[in-house]
């Protein structure tokens, strides 16, 4: 006997369990269950607790500045629970010519500052007549030709940061879709934005200028947020799913165990998960994807905790970009921005090595790992003394790159869900690959349920980027 449902939805991590979350609210009686191949809900968001230090295996944080994941906190009461880091106060650092060097937190500030030359600030204004080429490019490649060259290492530090990428391959149109269109719409980035500001204004959204957004986490870390989702959701775990088919107009969902049956389907996995399970499947109508997966980029998280030796600069972290040849991508401030990450009297720093630009050095062993790692940040921060904790915390979640010719399989994605009515695929490089986009991607598809038709994403322009 197959089991009955009316929307089965793969995978509890932060896509599936929104996606839960938001229709049970729009749609109190349909019936929902979850299939999740691991032991535990939350798939790439995970916290490691040890000797009082608190470190993360993915995700470090999210900004409150997107709707659908204000109203996820409010609706569970997590927004009680949230630690709070406002970028206002916490500062971020860029890697230059072997320095920590200050962002300063807003435009004016930035344009004042000496982080670049003036004929490089004037070679940005060239973006006010640079007529938009319509062809993809890589974000390096359009970045350069919009804003000239030497803005790229800060584009490059914002996708080390986001993506762990290079900026090299990734797609300006996959990776900042709302920018490209307000350079194709106006001509120039820089007209579109001032015309999207004087819009905001005459909306009075903007009354008190520009609010910098926080950046949120929790007292337990990240793995809190999918934990509390999980409460009261019907998740079947250590449940793969092997085999989908399309059956007049109902789903068949296979599992080694077991069989269901569900009115619509949701997929809620990382861009490549999906691609799996949809090449096997059976009855869909439409083409086959044009790629059978993209890159993914994975990284390992360094936490080193130190003695009261150590003398951190106030601040979020920093990035480095890949010309200052570095070991590590970063580093999180982590007991600055996140109190109570370290026992008293004692700091919490998380390095990022690897990205899609040196896998090899996921390969190190954990000791050579932690060795390169203090070597690199006691050149940028004032370390003296070598950690007292140390723990290496590898990933299997790679993070999905958008690069040239992602747009093609976005479109592809788009088709299919269209062709096959009850089906709705969205989850990790879908719609973006942070947690708002997660968030906000599974709100609309959990909305598009409870009203029987296709989920439609939209692209939009981003105050804040990383
Ligand atoms: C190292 C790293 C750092 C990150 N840092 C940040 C950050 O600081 N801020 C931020 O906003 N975002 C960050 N992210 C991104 C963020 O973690 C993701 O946006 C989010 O977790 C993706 O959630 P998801 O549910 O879409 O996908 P996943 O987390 O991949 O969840 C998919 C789930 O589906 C399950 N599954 C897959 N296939 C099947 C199958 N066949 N049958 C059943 N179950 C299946 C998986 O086991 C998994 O649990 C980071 C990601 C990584 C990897």
């Amino acid at each position: 006997m197959a089991n009955e449902t009316d929307t089965l939805i793969i995978g509890s991590g932060l896509s599936g369990l929104t996606t839960a979350h938001f229709l049970r609210k729009f749609q109190p009686d349909a019936l929902i269950t979850i299939l999740e191949k691991s032991s535990l809900p939350g798939g790439a968001i995970r916290s490691f607790h040890q000797d009082g230090y608190l470190a993360e295996w993915g995700a470090h944080g999210f900004l409150d500045n997107v709707e659908a994941s204000r109203e996820l906190l409010a609706d569970t009461g997590l927004d009680n629970e949230a630690q709070k880091a406002p970028l206002g106060k916490f500062v971020r650092y860029i890697c230059l010519d072997g320095k920590l060097r200050l962002i300063p937190q807003n435009p004016k500030k930035i344009i004042r500052s000496n982080l670049v030359s003036l004929p490089a600030k004037l070679r940005v204004l060239a973006d006010l007549w640079k007529t938009p080429r319509s062809e993809e490019q890589t974000v390096a490649q359009w970045a350069e030709y919009r804003f000239g060259s030497r803005l790229l290492p800060f584009v490059d530090a914002v996708l080390t940061g986001t993506y762990a990428g290079d900026l090299h391959r990734l797609s300006i149109d996959a990776v900042f879709p709302g920018i490209r269109n307000l350079e194709l719409e106006n001509g120039s980035v820089i007209k579109g934005l001032l015309k999207k500001k004087k819009k905001a204004k005459e909306k009075k959204q903007e009354a008190s200028g520009i609010r910098l957004p926080a950046m949120v986490s929790f007292p337990q870390g990240m793995g809190r947020l999918p934990e509390a989702l999980a409460v009261d959701k019907n998740i079947e775990f250590s449940a793969e799913v092997t085999g989908i088919i399309k059956k007049e107009g109902n789903w068949e969902i296979r599992t080694s165990e077991k069989t269901f049956q569900a009115k619509t389907l949701v997929l809620a996995v990382s861009v490549n998960q999906a691609l799996k399970l949809l090449k096997t499947s059976e009855g869909l109508a439409g083409e086959a994807s044009p790629v059978p997966a993209i890159p993914e980029a994975k990284l390992v998280t360094v936490a080193l905790g130190f003695s009261g030796s150590a003398d951190i600069p106030f601040g979020f972290g920093y990035l480095a970009p890949e010309q200052e040849k570095r070991f590590a991508m970063g580093a999180l401030f982590s007991t600055h921005m996140f109190p109570g990450r370290a026992p008293e009297g004692h700091s919490l720093l998380e390095a990022l090595v690897g990205g899609r630009r040196h896998p090899e050095r996921l390969e190190l062993a954990d000791d050579v790992l932690i060795r390169e790692t203090y070597n690199d940040l006691k050149q940028l921060i004032h370390l003296p003394d070598p950690p007292v904790f140390s723990k290496v915390l590898r990933t299997a979640h790679g993070i999905p790159q958008l690069e040239i010719g992602y747009p093609k399989l976005l479109a592809w994605r788009n088709s299919l869900v269209d062709n096959n009515p009850g089906l709705y695929v969205c989850g990790f490089g879908w719609d973006g690959i942070g947690i708002n986009d997660m968030t906000k991607s599974a709100r609309q598809v959990a909305a598009a349920v409870a009203a029987g038709i296709a989920a439609k994403g939209e692209t939009e322009v981003k105050g804040i980027y990383f």
